[in-house]
């Protein structure tokens, strides 16, 4: 059974579906316990972060096993994340709530630049903005305060999180929890530096180049930091930096990776990552056979702002040697905005191969055939007492 906001189901040869509204979670989770009296539920599953919140009130509602709602809250607020990483003594960067009716440069003043500052409920980096100097701050608050206005919490659309900004590699983890333990299903290296001023997500390759030890080290404060936030059971994908050998929590979202990646990971005999998720919530428990080969993902920088005329060269880049195929998600004629405002992806390249470094040459080619055409946006504007 699907609900989501559609009037229509998503999957009509299966189920009929039920329409939920995220904006009002009150009235979703009666919607959803209100079906569960009619139809028998194993397990409630959230497809992202706009869902991880609701599905747990809703299992914790009808009985069945969950993350406790509080846990999947901490995970979605960077602003609480933070202090619960820093309430169980893990490394976090310096960290402020900064209110944006009050001055931004006296809140910030002992931290030191450059800053990260970021809205407190997004994803996908958007809104994230580096900041290295008193008047960048104050350029950032005014870019990010359109792009929270919307948020029904009120918190939400009042501050924005500023932190001091960590140098150094960035590392994904996907993985499982069961009881609280955290079985690895993949680590990620993120090979392109991200040092802002925005931080789009580009190359993913798994598995990791790190050193075994170094990769246990994530795996553990993935972990610890799972118990600081409470979290119990399911798919968890972390955002990791390791700086001076030390391993920082970026993020960690109680779901499993976005967008199309979870293509990168096959486990054999027990499927993808989905089968995975779902034979876990009907309380399967064994471990799958570990990934097979190396394999990785570019998520397609969006080239700059305008309207996506055309895209050359995707033949070129599926030729390419280890490219399994190349998606694009956005269709011509429609606008893309880059970040930090914009939040979806252009398209994906899946490549796979023998090694982590013939992945990620595989994935530089196909990118380096590809050519997006972009016309400009013109906006008409209806001009002052139009219409009076
Ligand atoms: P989102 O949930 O929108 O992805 P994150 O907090 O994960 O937001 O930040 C997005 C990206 O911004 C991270 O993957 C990382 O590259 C960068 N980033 C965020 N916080 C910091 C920080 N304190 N220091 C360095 N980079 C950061």
């Amino acid at each position: 059974m699907v609900a989501s906001q559609g009037e229509h189901s998503l999957v009509p040869e299966i189920a009929s579906g039920i329409q939920i509204d995220l904006a009002a979670p009150e009235a979703a989770v009666e919607t959803l316990t209100d079906a569960a009296r009619r139809q028998r539920f194993d397990a409630v599953l959230a497809t992202d972060d706009a869902t991880v919140e609701l599905a747990s009130r809703v299992a914790a509602e009808i009985g069945l096993p969950h993350n406790p709602p509080s846990a999947v809250r901490i995970a979605r607020r960077k602003d609480l994340a933070r202090q619960a990483l820093a309430a169980a003594r893990l490394p976090v960067p310096e960290f402020r709530r900064i209110d944006l009716e009050q001055d931004p440069r006296a809140q910030v003043a002992e931290l030191a630049y450059p800053l990260v500052l970021k809205p407190l409920a997004l994803s996908g980096s958007r809104g994230v903005i580096r900041v290295d100097d008193d008047g960048q701050l104050m350029a950032a608050c005014r870019r990010i305060a359109p792009l929270i206005t919307d948020s029904t919490d009120e918190d939400e659309r009042r501050f924005l999180l500023a932190e001091t900004f960590l140098p150094g590699r960035e590392f994904a983890l996907e993985g499982m929890l069961g009881d609280g333990s955290l079985q690895v299903l993949a680590v990620f290296d993120k090979p392109d530096p991200l040092d802002g001023p925005y931080f789009e997500e580009t190359y993913y390759i798994t598995p990791s180049r790190l050193p075994p030890e170094t990769q246990e080290s994530l795996a553990h404060q993935v972990e610890a930091a799972c118990l600081a936030y409470g979290l119990r059971q399911g798919p968890v994908h972390a955002e990791l930096r390791l700086v001076d050998g030390e391993v920082y929590v970026l993020e960690i979202a109680a779901r499993t990776i976005g967008g199309d990646c979870a293509r990168l990971l096959s486990f054999g005999a027990e499927g993808g990552l989905e089968e995975l998720v779902l034979r876990q919530a009907m309380g399967g428990s064994h471990a799958p056979a570990g990934n097979c080969g190396a394999s990785g993902v570019l998520m397609i920088p969006v080239p700059g702002a305008g309207v996506l005329r055309r895209v050359e060269g995707v033949l070129a880049a599926r030729r390419v040697p280890g490219v399994e195929d190349v998606v694009i998600a956005i269709r011509e004629g429609y606008e893309l905005v880059p970040l930090p405002e914009g939040g979806s992806y252009l398209g994906f390249v899946f490549a796979r191969g023998g090694t982590p470094a013939e992945v990620e040459t595989a994935l530089r080619r196909a990118h380096a055939c590809l050519n997006f055409v972009l016309a400009p946006v013109w906006r008409i504007e209806a001009p002052a007492g139009a219409g009076d």
